[in-house]
């Protein structure tokens, strides 16, 4: 069956909602693809809808440390995805020399303030302060990064990941889906979420022979790569002509742009763009897990 990275017409499910995406299929044995901005304008619509019909607006507690100028750019980012969509985000700045125990008391403040639906800690932090501290000290019922251990949500990247894979309609079941990168904030949460939906998963990593990348990326439907070094994949391994590669890597290059994991436009039939791809559904499904909460209040 020909694949091609268009835009797809397909229904898929969102919360207690079904949206039909226009159809815009030129034979029944093509399969078209929805780009991924266009996913992501539909769902943060139905979200807007959604909030929209709240009589409480959401709020998204954003916590930040220091003056780091990419941390700065990422919460710029989510306060204008949150107010996109209807969601009010409060920033709490702190001074990089704040103590550890002011930081955490701050976090038990917000845990306990039922104006509060979600809190995330903007990362890296100052190295005196524990990442391990932070994600124990958070509620994890507002917990919408879905960093802590009992966080009721799931990590945003490989969440993002799984429901536009679903809204494809991607088939999971018994798929031979490969993750590179073993992070606890991608590459294992995206292995376990994979699992959980009947793919033969394997975790490669640094210490993977390099022979081995080339046989197990042979053989794979599914190639999520998570290591952030730019173009380390490119044609001289082999891919399944209907692989699909989903490339969460970001680095920037030497020009100046952003690239991912993956050389652009390998022969397969469905490969992720950087930028404008996970990025974007890393920002959604940020959104999505604080409605998730918001449900739950
Ligand atoms: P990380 O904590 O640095 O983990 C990188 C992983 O890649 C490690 O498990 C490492 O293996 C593995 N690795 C490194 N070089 C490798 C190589 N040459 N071959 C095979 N495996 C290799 O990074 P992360 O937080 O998971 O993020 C990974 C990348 O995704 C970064 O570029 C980050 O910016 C990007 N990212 C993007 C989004 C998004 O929304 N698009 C979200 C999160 C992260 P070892 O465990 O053996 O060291």
């Amino acid at each position: 069956m020909n694949r091609l990275d268009v835009r797809q017409g397909h229904p898929f499910c969102f919360q207690d909602e079904l949206f039909f995406v226009m159809k815009k299929q030129t034979s029944p044995s093509i399969i078209l693809y929805m780009d991924i901005k266009e996913y992501v304008t539909l769902r943060k619509s139905a979200l807007k809808n959604q909030i929209s019909s709240l009589t409480k607006k959401p709020r998204l507690s954003i916590i930040t440390v220091g003056n780091d100028p990419a941390s700065e750019a990422y919460v710029r980012g989510k306060k204008k995805d949150a107010a996109e969509v209807g969601i009010e985000a409060i920033q709490t700045w702190f001074p990089g020399d704040i103590s550890e125990e002011t930081l955490l008391d701050a976090i038990r403040k917000q845990n306990n303030d039922s104006s509060i639906d979600g809190i995330l800690v903007q990362l890296p932090v100052p190295k005196s302060i524990s990442v391990e501290h932070i994600n124990l000290t958070i509620d994890p019922k507002k917990d919408v990064d879905g960093f802590t251990p009992l966080s009721q949500f799931r990590p945003c990247t490989p969440r993002g990941i799984i429901d536009y894979l679903t809204a494809e309609k991607f088939p999971f079941k018994g798929a031979n889906a490969v993750v590179v990168g073993r992070s606890e904030i991608v590459g294992k949460p995206m292995a376990k979420l994979l699992l959980e939906k009947d793919c033969n998963v394997v975790q490669l990593h640094s210490k993977t022979k390099p022979d081995d990348f080339r046989f197990y990326f042979a053989h794979a439907d599914l190639i999520v790569s998570a290591i952030g070094k730019m173009n380390t994949w490119d044609a001289s391994y082999s891919y399944r002509p209907s692989a699909w590669l989903i490339d969460v890597g970001i680095t920037r290059g030497e020009d100046g742009h952003l690239h991912g994991d993956f050389v652009p436009s390998l022969p397969v039939a469905k490969q992720t763009p950087v930028p404008g791809g996970v990025g974007l559904l890393t920002r959604l499904a940020l959104l999505e897990n604080l409605m998730e909460a918001v449900k739950h209040r």
